[in-house]
């Protein structure tokens, strides 16, 4: 039993076996539609789908005008793609703590650390619960900053009833297959900012601009790009997976009530806590074992054992060589994600998850416990 994992039917198979036999492999009209079809869904203005959802941080951060020198302030507690696509604009991530019980970025926290140098914030929704986005849009419209969203894991989560892909002024998701949805790879970036839109446009291919009224061969590199575009194939895939996703969410959040039911009152056990203000996508269950390091390697490896997929998210940003070496980061730096990080363990969570299967995932959890 995997932690996380894709659902596909016989209606997705049908969906890319079409496209398979048309006209258009990539490039062709349904990468629109898939765009069309997010960006309603999301509320947002316009939508840019790509190769993946590294791919959309690394456009995103591009058409937000991140530059060598730029400093963005994120979270430590996320996955490598949040620093890693900033880093290669040259930018330097400025880590800022979570709080215990969002583990989410400390809006205070990421407010002491702006700078003459600090361009973007980026609030990632980890385990799809969104941030505190009305704290978070007051300091970045005080400090004339970019509010930006990695939504990987919170696709279909809202905040005071506004969906993600409408609470940052650029968005980025992920279609990877653990995710909400999946196109196998694949990304999106969402705004309802025209000039973020184009500029995220042309990078995705190469920087191409062409020029209305010239020869159709015609055209100029005003910056230079990337290939990160998706293919039609994808985006079958993702329009058929998307007719899916509030079922998906459904059985998601049915699935994390029934956890806190099963798992309430156990000791030596931290659950994630329910936002008031927000509804998570409930990409990730993270629940704690109190006790720490060494006694959540000891649950970690048991559970292992017995084909139960649970995963540790994530090793802390400023914890990795690169952005110790790089940025003098080092233990301590941030003691709430660490803490979080010595206890964490995702148990299994995923739409085609049986009750069947949940009980046996907390029957083996009480047991070690
Ligand atoms: C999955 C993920 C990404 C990267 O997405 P890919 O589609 O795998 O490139 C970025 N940020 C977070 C928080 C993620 O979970």
């Amino acid at each position: 039993m995997p932690y996380g994992h894709q659902w596909i039917d016989q209606e997705d198979v049908r969906a890319v076996v079409k496209i398979l036999r048309s006209e258009w492999l990539t490039q062709g009209p349904l990468v629109e539609e898939f765009e069309n079809a997010v960006a309603k869904y999301c509320g947002a203005r316009y939508a840019l789908a790509v190769s993946s959802g590294t791919a959309a941080l690394h456009v995103a951060y591009f058409a937000a005008g991140i530059q060598k020198g730029d400093e963005v302030i994120m979270s430590p507690l996320t996955f490598a793609a949040t620093a890693n696509t900033a880093v290669f604009l040259g930018a330097k991530p400025v880590f800022a703590d979570i709080k215990e019980d969002t583990l989410n970025i400390d809006p205070a926290e990421a407010e002491k650390r702006i700078t003459k140098k600090t361009k973007v914030i980026m609030a990632v929704d980890f385990a799809g619960r969104p941030c505190e986005y009305k704290e978070l849009s007051r300091i970045a419209r005080k400090h004339k900053l970019v509010l930006m969203a990695d939504a990987a894991h919170s696709l279909g989560a809202t905040y005071k009833g506004k969906k993600v892909g409408q609470l940052a002024d650029i968005t980025t998701l992920s279609f990877h297959p653990v995710k909400a949805i999946t196109t196998g790879e694949g990304g999106m970036v969402l705004t309802n900012n025209r000039k973020f839109a184009e500029k995220a446009r042309r990078f995705r291919n190469h920087g191409i601009e062409r020029k209305p009224g010239k020869r159709g061969w015609y055209y100029e590199i005003a910056e230079p790009g990337l290939n990160y575009r998706i293919t039609d194939i994808q985006c079958a895939l993702g329009l058929s997976q998307l007719k899916k996703l509030n079922g998906f969410l459904r059985r998601r959040r049915e699935l994390a009530r029934q956890y806190r039911g099963l798992l309430k009152g156990v000791k030596g056990l931290i659950l994630p806590t329910v936002a008031r203000e927000a509804q998570s996508a409930w990409h990730l269950y993270p629940v704690q074992i109190a006790k720490g390091a060494a006694r959540r390697k000891e649950v970690f490896d048991k559970l292992r054992q017995q084909g139960i997929g649970v995963q540790v998210h994530y090793m802390p940003l400023h914890l990795h060589p690169f952005y110790k070496r790089k940025f003098g980061y080092k233990r301590g730096d941030f003691p709430n994600a660490e803490r979080y990080y010595d206890r964490a363990l995702s148990i299994p969570l995923f739409p085609a998850m049986t009750n069947l299967q949940q009980k046996h995932v907390v029957q083996a959890l009480i047991n070690l416990l």
